[in-house]
Formats: structure tokens, sequence, C-alpha cells
């Protein structure tokens, strides 16, 4: 198969956009698809200091040094979470490649010295909301005391399809309301969060991390994602197959909908930490306390 754009070979065929690329065509395509993604929802600009969340996975990688390529100001969150064994030093040496600064965070240092499979543990809860509570406080919280503009993670289109059919399915209007790719800062202290990859799919990320040879771990959180999420995945991987276009289809649709444009919701300041919540503490506060009430039951 040729390149849609010169005469080469191919190495990658794209079905969903009826086109196929040489190397130097697809990282073309791939990164004028992540620069429309952030014109599109305003993200933002290439003088805003931009806090990559990275978990060390292609898609954060590959995040961190497709948007430093294209000229943006960015350092980047490592988050230690205390499920896999982080490579820091591998990724303090990626990140003086693309003159970038690591940032790393313990949350042991923020949870009296637990970790987040240790905490899920002690208050009976599934490790994966545990961590996506406290990652996500923690994410906004380095950002804000950092004076970063935005916080960017990795999350792609399969992550976005597979979580959208799961609420539509549960007609879960709360998270379907929140699933945007961009939410603006609406709070002093709550920092933007913007999802650049969400129009590639996790194949071309793959590809487009291994051409470039972007290291990354392949390792999978030992706790990661409950089984319906990888029923939903592979359920939209088979319409893809029979409907190519499908997953970009479904999901640009959704966000057309005038019905979920009004995502702002009453901010309070946590009375705890002083961060805005919609509750009357914070979830991060009032995890910490049913820590620290269960740590009493145990001692009692
Ligand atoms: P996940 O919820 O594991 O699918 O991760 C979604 C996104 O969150 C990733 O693409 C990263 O941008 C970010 N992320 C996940 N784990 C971490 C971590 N331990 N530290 C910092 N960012 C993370
Ligand atoms: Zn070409
Ligand atoms: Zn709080």
């Amino acid at each position: 198969m040729k390149c849609k754009k010169c005469s080469k070979t191919a190495v990658v065929h794209l079905r969903q956009h009826n086109a196929a690329y040489c190397k130097e065509h697809f990282f073309d395509y791939f990164e004028r698809r992540v620069e429309k993604t952030i014109a599109e929802y305003s993200m933002f600009e290439k003088n805003d200091k931009i806090l990559v969340a990275v978990s060390g996975g292609k898609d954060s990688m590959t995040l961190w040094y497709v948007l430093s390529k294209l000229g943006y100001k960015t350092d980047g969150l490592v988050i230690d979470v205390g499920t896999t064994n982080l490579q820091i030093d591998s990724l303090q040496e990626f990140a003086k490649g693309i003159s970038s600064q690591l940032k790393f965070v313990d949350i042991k240092d923020y949870l009296d010295g637990f970790t987040a499979p240790q905490v899920a543990r002690l208050i009976k809860r599934p490790t994966c909301s545990v961590c996506g509570n406290i990652r996500r406080y923690l994410m906004n919280k380095m950002a804000y005391e950092n004076g970063y503009d935005v916080v960017a993670t990795g999350h792609n289109l399969d992550d976005e399809v597979s979580f959208l059919l799961g609420n539509v399915l549960n007609w879960n209007m709360g998270y379907l309301h929140r699933q945007t790719p961009f939410m603006r800062r609406t709070h002093e202290k709550l920092v933007a969060k913007a999802k650049p990859l969400v129009w590639l799919t996790e194949k071309e990320i793959y590809i487009y991390a291994l051409l470039n040879e972007i290291p990354f771990e392949s390792e999978r959180c030992p706790f990661s994602k409950d089984a319906s999420s990888l029923k939903y995945k592979k359920a939209l991987n088979d319409l893809e197959i029979d409907q190519p276009g499908t997953k970009l289809r479904f999901y640009k649709q959704f966000q057309r909908l005038e019905f979920f444009k009004d995502n702002t919701v009453q901010l309070r300041d946590c009375p705890l930490c002083g961060y805005p919540t919609t509750s009357e503490k914070c979830s991060f506060c009032r995890m910490k306390e049913r820590v620290e009430d269960a740590l009493g039951k145990q001692k009692n």
C-alpha cells in the first residue's frame, strides 16, 4: 500500500480515515491532529505552562513528547501511588532529552505513609476509585501550587468511548455531564484539565510511540480497570472492524450535544484543605477522615 501523501510505501493504514501513510506523513497526520484537538476546544496556547500527568505508559509519554515537539511549555508530573515500579531515572533522562522537568510526588507523604492499595483496603473501597481520587486531587494541587495553567492527561479515544458507552448504557448523567476533553478553570484553585489525545486511538498512539522510540512502561497496574470497561473496549473494537469510524463518530457527536455543554457547578471551599469542592468537604479530605476512622477502630 502507498502513502496517501507521497508514493512511498505506507507503514500504517488507518481504516477510519480510509488512508495509509509513510512514517514521515504519519507523524505529520498525528501531530496535526493533536494541534486540531487543542484548537477545537481552546485547550491552551504556546505561552501557557502545561503540567503533563505522566504514568510512564505509552499515552502519557507520547503526550509529553508530542506537546514538547510542537513547541508547548511542558513539565511532567509523576505520582507514585504505590501500585507499580516507577522508573524515575529513565523518566528524568527522558525529561532532559525534551528540555522538560520531571516533578515527583509520593502519595505516602499525603496519606500518613500509606499507598493507594493500603488506603483502599483500610476504608474498604475499590483501589481504582481511591487511586483516581488521590491522583486527581494531587495533580490539581501540584499544578496550582507551582503556577501551571493546565494539567494535561493522556486519555485516548478508546478510553473515552468505552467510558462513554458505559455511562450511556447506565444513563449515568452525572458522569456524562463531566465527560469532556477540556475543563476550563472555573475557580482560582481548580486548574484547567485537558486531554489532547482524545481524537487518536490506542493503536495510533502505540505506533507513534514505537516509530519515535519513545520509552514507555508496558506493565499494567495490577488493579487496573474493572472488567466492564474492558468489555466495552472489546465491543467497540468489534464494531470498529465492521464499521470503521464508529468510535470517532460516537465521541464527536456526543461532544456536539448542546445538552452536555453546561458543566458549571456550584463550588465552595473545603473547610479542611481550602480546595474547591461541590460537597461540604472535598472527596480527598473525606477519604482521609475515613482512613483516620479506620485506624482509630483498629486501635480500640
Ligand atoms: P488511567 O486512569 O490510568 O487510564 O490514566 C489516565 C491518565 O492519567 C494517564 O494518561 C496519565 O496522564 C494520568 N496518570 C495515570 N497515572 C498517573 C500517575 N501515577 N501519575 C501521574 N499521572 C498519571
Ligand atoms: Zn508519505
Ligand atoms: Zn479538602
